[in-house]
């Protein structure tokens, strides 16, 4: 009777806290879903980044409809989730009626964005700001940051511009606006850099030369290594990050990506990347520095 006690206790904790049950302290549980979207889980806390979309523009993963249904219903794994980060508006990061039925569906759960991804949901699904309350706008001027705390879940957002793609000398990504995040869920700092190349991010780093950077764990846009060793040490340096997890790597490229993470991780062996949705790593910061 009183192991069936302590089990009906052990259950009725886990059904309330579902974290509690699985994310020890100082453990950061990655779920990928696609792309730059990832489930993000320490013991406290969940957040959802660049979760919610379904274009690919045929080149990148995207969530198959089961898995946006699931985390639209908030199911396990994605129930209690504390806060939606959205780096970007390009498609293959943001579906505006999905994440329109996302807030509808979940109106605790704050959006953080800046204001021309919110202006570009709300153009593309009327009405959509009916649900400011919910949103934490975050726009900081090119090169600048703006900070907020949102429950007990510090945010900095940095204004790092969107990697240029030239045509005719044109960059036909002048005018998106990308956010890169640092912030941090119960005492682990993690930095999400959107979809940046080594350009924007030195004229960020130069804007920015008063400001230190460091972080447990940084998710980066796969091509800020084109350079190899040299890219990868000046980010080691800047953000001086416990683990790497490359993202936004094209489905054609995945086995030259591989490759050339089994070279990089001769000078830094904590680098990770995800080949198919769901997959999981989870990654225990304790007793490092
Ligand atoms: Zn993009």
């Amino acid at each position: 009777m009183r192991r069936l006690t302590f089990i009906i206790v052990y259950l009725t904790i886990c059904s309330l806290n579902t974290l509690f049950c699985q994310v020890k302290p100082n453990d950061l549980k990655i779920t990928y879903i696609a792309n730059e979207g990832f489930l993000l889980e320490t013991i406290n806390h969940k957040i959802l980044i660049d979760a919610l979309f379904s274009e690919g523009y045929g080149a990148f993963h995207v969530p198959d409809k089961d898995l946006n249904d699931k985390i639209l219903k908030a199911e396990s794994p994605f129930d209690n989730v504390s806060l939606y980060m959205l780096t970007h508006y390009h498609k293959d990061h943001c579906d505006p009626e999905l994440i329109n039925k996302y807030l509808s569906k979940h109106k605790t759960i704050p959006l953080v964005a800046s204001m021309p991804s919110i202006v570009y949901i709300d153009g593309n699904y009327f009405g959509f700001i009916a649900k400011k309350e919910q949103f934490r706008v975050l726009t900081p001027k090119p090169n600048k940051t703006l900070s907020i705390r949102v429950g007990d879940i510090p945010v900095k957002a940095y204004a790092i511009k969107h990697l240029s793609m030239y045509k005719n000398d044109v960059d036909l990504e002048e005018l998106m606006f990308n956010v890169a995040y640092q912030f941090e869920m119960d005492g682990i700092k993690i930095f999400h850099s959107g979809d940046i190349e080594m350009n924007t991010f030195k004229d960020f780093l130069s804007a920015n030369r008063d400001k230190t950077y460091k972080v447990d764990i940084a998710f980066l846009y796969y091509n800020l290594f084109k350079a190899g060793k040299s890219d990868m040490e000046l980010l080691i340096k800047e953000l001086q990050p416990k683990y790497i997890v490359l993202m936004h790597i094209p489905i054609k490229k995945m086995e030259e990506i591989a490759e050339k993470t089994e070279l990089l991780k001769k000078t830094f062996p904590n680098i990770l990347f995800f080949r198919n949705s769901m997959e999981t790593a989870n990654i225990n910061l304790y007793n490092q520095n």
